[in-house]
Order: C-alpha cells, then sequence, then structure tokens
C-alpha cells in the first residue's frame, strides 16, 4: 500500500529523470538534453541580488510581488508586447513553471477540458491532470504550426482553456500573427481562456514574435527571467491578464508560496534594464549550424524559427527510447520525445550549450546516422 495521492500517477517526469541519470554515468557527457542557456547570469543582475541582500531587503514582499518590478513590467508588457498591462494585473511568480500551476488551480475545476498542443512543454498536460482536468491533444505535426481544423475538432462543452507557447518548446515553432489571431477567433467565438506562454519571445530567428494578450483579452500571459537572462536558478516569472483571475493567483500565492524570493525580485528590476541583444545573435547562429547539419543528414528538420530545440524524428523508424540509446552509448545526451509529446519516434536537441559542445553532439549524430547506413 503507498501513501502517495492519486494525482501523482498523472506526474511521469522518468524520461528526464533518466536522461540526467544516463548522463550522471557518463564520463565525458555532451550534453543536449536541457533548456538550460549556456550564459551565466549577467553581472548586472548578480550585483543587484547581493545589493539586496546586503541591504537586508530579504523579507517577504508583497504576495504579487515587488512594486517597482511590477511597475517595469507593466512598462515591458505595454511597450514591447503591446499588452494593456497594469502593476495591477500583474502577479510575480517564483517561476513560470510554478506560475502554470498557479494558474490552473485558479481556473479549472475537476472535469474542465485543456487544449494542448502536440508536442507541449512537459508540465502542460502533467499538471492540469493534477488538477483534475482533462486534456484533449491537438497535433500540430508535420510542420509544428497549430492545426486550427484540430483545434476546434477538440472543442467541448467542456473546453476552459487553450495553451498556447510561441516560440515553442520542443519544437522551436514561432507562431505568426495571421495564425494566433486565427486561434484567437475560435477561442473567442466559444468563449475560452488563452495561456499564452511567451518565455522564449526574444529567442526568434525567422518571423516574429506576436504576444496573443494584446488582441485577445482573455489571455493569461506568462514569461519569467530564466531563460533570456539567464536565470533558471533565481525562480523569477510573471502572469498578466483578467484582473479577477490575476486577484484569485494572488490569493493562492499568499497561501502556497506568501512571495517570490525578494532577492530574485530585486536582481529582476536590474535585469528589466538590458536588452539581450547579442544573446539572440549568438542562438540564431548556433540555430543555423544545428539545423544546416541536421538536415545536411536528412533529418528535414521542421520548426527551429526560434527558442533553442530541434525537434527532429529518429530516422529508420527506430523510437525514440532506441535512438535516445544509441546517442548514450556515444556519449551523447538527448531527450526521447515521449517526455513531449504522445507519439514515441521523436527526440529532442537542445543548443542551449556552447558551440563547442554542439559541434561534438553533432559529430555524434553524424556518427550514428553512418551507423544506420
Ligand atoms: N515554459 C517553457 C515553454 C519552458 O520551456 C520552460 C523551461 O524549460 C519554462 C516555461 C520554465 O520557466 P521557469 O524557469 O520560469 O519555471
Amino acid at each position: 500500500m503507498s501513501f502517495i495521492a492519486q494525482r501523482l500517477g498523472y506526474f511521469d517526469s522518468s524520461d528526464f529523470r533518466d536522461a540526467i541519470k544516463k548522463q550522471s554515468e557518463l564520463a565525458d557527457p555532451i550534453d543536449l538534453s536541457i533548456g538550460l542557456p549556456e550564459e551565466l547570469t549577467p553581472e548586472h543582475i548578480k550585483a543587484a541580488g547581493i545589493r539586496a541582500i546586503l541591504q537586508d531587503k530579504t523579507t517577504y514582499t508583497p504576495a504579487n510581488g515587488l512594486l517597482e518590478l511590477r511597475q517595469g513590467l507593466a512598462e515591458k508588457l505595454q511597450n514591447e508586447n503591446n499588452i494593456p498591462a497594469t502593476p495591477e494585473n500583474i502577479t510575480v511568480v517564483p517561476g513560470l513553471t510554478t506560475g502554470q500551476l498557479l494558474v490552473y488551480l485558479a481556473i479549472l475545476d475537476p472535469g474542465d477540458e485543456v487544449i494542448v498542443f502536440d508536442p507541449y512543454y512537459p508540465p502542460y498536460p502533467h499538471l492540469a491532470s493534477m488538477v483534475g482536468a482533462y486534456v484533449i491533444y491537438a497535433s500540430t505535426l508535420p510542420t509544428f504550426q497549430p492545426d486550427l481544423e484540430a483545434i476546434k475538432a477538440a472543442i467541448t462543452n467542456k473546453t476552459k482553456l487553450i495553451v498556447v507557447n510561441t516560440p515553442n518548446n520542443p519544437s522551436g515553432a514561432v507562431y505568426s500573427e495571421e495564425t494566433l489571431r486565427a486561434i484567437a477567433q475560435i477561442a473567442e467565438e466559444h468563449n475560452l481562456l488563452v495561456i499564452s506562454d511567451e518565455i522564449y519571445e526574444h529567442f526568434v530567428y525567422d518571423g516574429k514574435h506576436f504576444s496573443m494578450g494584446s488582441i485577445y483579452p482573455n489571455t493569461i500571459t506568462m514569461n519569467g527571467f530564466s531563460k533570456e537572462h539567464a536565470m533558471t536558478g533565481w525562480r523569477v516569472g510573471y502572469v498578466t491578464g483578467p484582473q479577477e483571475i490575476i486577484d484569485a493567483i494572488n490569493e493562492l500565492q499568499q497561501y502556497v508560496v506568501m512571495s517570490s524570493t525578494s532577492i530574485s525580485q530585486h536582481a529582476a528590476v536590474a535585469a528589466l534594464s538590458h536588452k539581450p541583444q547579442q544573446l539572440v545573435e549568438k542562438y540564431h547562429e548556433k540555430r543555423d549550424l544545428v539545423v544546416n547539419r541536421l538536415n545536411k543528414l536528412g533529418y528535414n528538420v521542421k520548426g527551429a524559427q526560434g527558442a533553442f530545440y530541434a525537434f527532429v524524428k529518429a530516422p529508420h523508424d527506430l523510437t525514440d527510447v532506441e535512438f535516445v540509446e544509441r546517442a548514450t552509448h556515444h556519449g551523447l545526451v538527448i531527450v526521447p520525445g515521449r517526455a513531449f509529446s504522445q507519439l514515441h519516434g521523436y527526440v529532442r536537441i537542445s543548443y542551449g550549450a556552447d558551440k563547442k559542445t554542439l559541434e561534438r553532439g553533432l559529430d555524434i549524430m553524424e556518427k550514428i546516422s553512418q551507423e544506420l547506413g
């Protein structure tokens, strides 16, 4: 008999755990598995965090976050994203992933249905199931672009929410304004909420980022500092959207976290003053390197217009796990696609790593292609 609650049964992180375990067993792993930018947190952000500690800014903040940070975020959201955000309808959360759970707790009742595009960032379906909602998958294959007919077909009278993520993890797809307007129209016709996860908004190499919250008021926009400011361990994200939803999240935050870390919030204020333009150029180059070499090997990469991932089909009808085992055998750590998809024939390659590591990883992909013939 287990003491563990049944809701944990919906939660399966074994594919990631296996990848990390395998990496720890390798002498010199080439790690293209997790979504970690190669950069270290910039000096001006670290200095702001250290200053906060030295100035004893180490107590709880308001549950919705420091006013100074929310003011800076409101300005950013208005100017860059055209979203009508104010310091009142923004709430700071301890990372977007926690924010995702808080949003779900605020809006989903057991039995509600959530439309998630496949492939997906793993917490979207798993956390939805944990709060008792049903996940309906709308496949984006083979192009990784949303299929409007599949979305319409997935809608029932229990549907409450569509989850959108552009630029996308794991496919790297960037959705056009036209596509997002079409999704907004479907959502409006059926009175649905939309979550728009925009954590990779500045990692766009082809096309242009467009924020759904600029055209559809029932959008809950989520973003954070982890990727673009290399702050994965600081745990700061934010959510903006309809006031009643933000108020509900604030009430939850009061009980669940009290407040996000004060030190990280002060560091985030400093992060807002710098735009990571050079970072994006560097990632653009890495994207070109990865996609060009994979295409030469016959992978025919789709998506990869943004973020820092390529989601490719394993050759010769190998399953994702079979392919990953082969890669691990050569010292390359990548994640089986089943962690991100109901399908089991894809693998995800992250190009957050530095160029040298990437080149070594691509050499191994080439070696595997030669082996398979
Ligand atoms: N959303 C997406 C699409 C991601 O890929 C990730 C991390 O990989 C996150 C959110 C995590 O954000 P945070 O570090 O703020 O929890």
